[in-house]
């Protein structure tokens, strides 16, 4: 069975306790390779590495390190057919989407952080005629990138592609379920001539490996993408330590319906943005606020798409819905069925777990599912469930409808549907998510900031933000 290797310093490496975790493919819910159960040992040489490539890397010109990451892109898209199998494989989203999303976003961020580096600007204040002001942006030192399951190399690269870029080494931890395509990444790494040491990635369980990047004293930063849960604990351990940190965390995120919208567009982005990649995107839209005169015509149409929609072998074109993640998802994600059903939700389509004939007749599949008849407040409509269901709620004002959208305490990201362009000014600006898309979802220009308010975390990604949370600014007063 293949084992996954860290890799540090240049090189592959068994963790330092020999152990290995067991990597599972979702879509038949059998073991497939081995991940290296990595502790603080790990980490620590990953540290040394990267502390040790610093000099060398942060003062490498702009233009050479935006090479090598350039080379890195090329890469990826010359093996996109290879890595979007084994992200489908690794983590039970359906081929097609892969190829089509997740590794064409991942060579696109690199590509991206790559060329910004060359283009950038710094700030010159002149003090009347007294002094000369001006502010240098320098890389911070090494940082510590950890990443979730749910698209995995995708964010993956949004988080190590700015902190290379900005001159930083890095010490990455992808999700201990989602390591392959980290893995043949890294391999990639080798190829592209990364010198060594600049980019480290340790496998292994968040509790341990992550932890450890986390508490390590020589990690200047932390980027992290997953729970809020998680996120609590990494800024419990980072804070007090003073590392910057940056966290991008969980939502429930608000689809709101009027009823002068672009109906079949708002119907057809909708499917998409409650079930694609099975509803673990944490910008899907979970909970569907339709204004009551749309409310009937709306539920019905979408659940007869939803109903059209194609659940199965991940590896088959046709299939819109793959497997969930892992065994302990799926059942998180069945126990809130459950609990929907208990606080008086009614089921219109879905809400069951499905065993397809052959091949994938143990994978952990859920089919799509649609709740109506539940309050804002109800545990199904205040917690993130990260699965393919969703909940539909009628509205009858404006109000009302920000009132529910701004209910939980999440402010990730909300979807608009409207062809009143003043209402859309008015309701963007009162709803509390750090991203709004209105009569469209998931549009995303790589330059404009990304991240949430509230519980949903802390700082922005994209653009010069990105860049700007790996680079420690100062400023430098010359007295004419
Ligand atoms: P998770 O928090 O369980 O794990 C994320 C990563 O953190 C993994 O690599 C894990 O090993 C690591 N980790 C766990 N405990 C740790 C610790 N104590 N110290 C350091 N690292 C630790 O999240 P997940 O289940 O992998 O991903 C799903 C969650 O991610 C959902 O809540 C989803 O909304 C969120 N998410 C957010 C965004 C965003 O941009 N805001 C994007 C994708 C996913």
């Amino acid at each position: 069975m293949e084992k996954i290797l860290n890799y540090i310093d240049g090189a592959f490496e068994a963790p330092c306790s020999d152990q290995y975790l067991d990597n599972y493919d979702p879509s038949i819910g059998k073991v497939y390779s081995l991940i290296p159960d990595s502790d603080e040992r790990d980490v620590n040489k990953a540290v040394d590495a990267a502390t040790r490539a610093f000099p060398a890397w942060s003062t490498l010109p702009a233009q050479e390190r935006s090479n090598i990451l350039q080379k890195l892109a090329d890469l990826i898209d010359r093996d996109l057919d290879k890595l979007a199998l084994a992200e489908s494989v690794d983590n039970g989203k359906p081929v097609s989407l892969a190829r089509r999303l997740d590794i064409p976003r991942a060579s696109a961020n690199i590509r991206f952080f790559a060329t910004a580096i060359l283009h950038t600007s710094t700030e010159t204040h002149i003090t009347d005629a007294e002094a000369i002001n001006y502010t240098t942006h320098a890389p911070i030192g090494v940082a510590g990138c950890i990443s979730p399951w749910n698209l995995p190399l995708y964010l993956f690269s949004w988080k190590i592609a700015p902190a290379l870029a900005a001159g930083c080494t890095v010490v990455g931890k992808p999700s201990e379920l989602t390591p392959m395509t980290a893995f043949l990444f890294s391999k990639l790494c080798v190829e592209a001539g990364l010198p060594k040491g600049v980019l480290n990635i340790v496998h292994g369980l968040g509790a341990k490996a992550g932890q450890a990047i986390a508490e390590h004293p020589g990690v200047a930063a932390i980027s992290f993408t997953g729970g809020t849960v998680t996120g609590k604990k990494i800024a419990a351990t980072a804070a007090p330590m003073f590392k910057k940190l940056s966290l991008e965390l969980g939502g429930k995120n608000p689809n709101i319906i009027f009823a002068d919208c672009d109906f079949e567009n708002a119907v057809a982005t909708s499917i998409q943005s409650s079930f694609a990649n099975q509803g673990e995107i944490c910008l899907c839209g979970s909970r569907i606020f339709v204004e009551r005169p749309l409310y009937e015509k709306f539920v019905e149409a979408f659940v007869k798409k939803t109903k059209a929609l194609v659940l199965g072998d991940p590896l088959l074109n046709e299939t819109n819905l793959g497997a969930l993640v892992s065994a302990a998802h799926k059942q998180k994600v069945m126990s809130y069925i459950q609990t929907a059903k208990q606080e008086g939700g009614k089921i219109l389509t879905g809400g069951n777990a499905v065993n397809p004939t052959g091949r994938c007749a143990e994978g952990y599949f859920i089919e799509p599912t649609i709740i109506t008849g539940l309050n804002e407040h109800c545990r199904t409509n205040q917690e993130e469930i990260f699965g393919p269901v969703v909940t539909i709620m009628p509205f009858d004002t404006e109000a009302e409808a920000i009132a529910l959208a701004n209910s939980t305490p999440y402010g990730l990201s909300a979807t608009l549907w409207t062809e009143n362009l003043k209402r859309a000014h008015r309701v963007s600006a009162a709803v509390k998510s750090g991203i709004l898309w209105v009569n469209c979802w998931l549009f995303r220009d790589l330059r404009t900031p990304f991240g949430g308010m509230k519980q949903s975390g802390v700082g922005r990604e994209g653009g010069w933000h990105a860049l700007k949370f790996f680079l420690e600014v100062k400023n430098i007063c010359i007295k004419l």
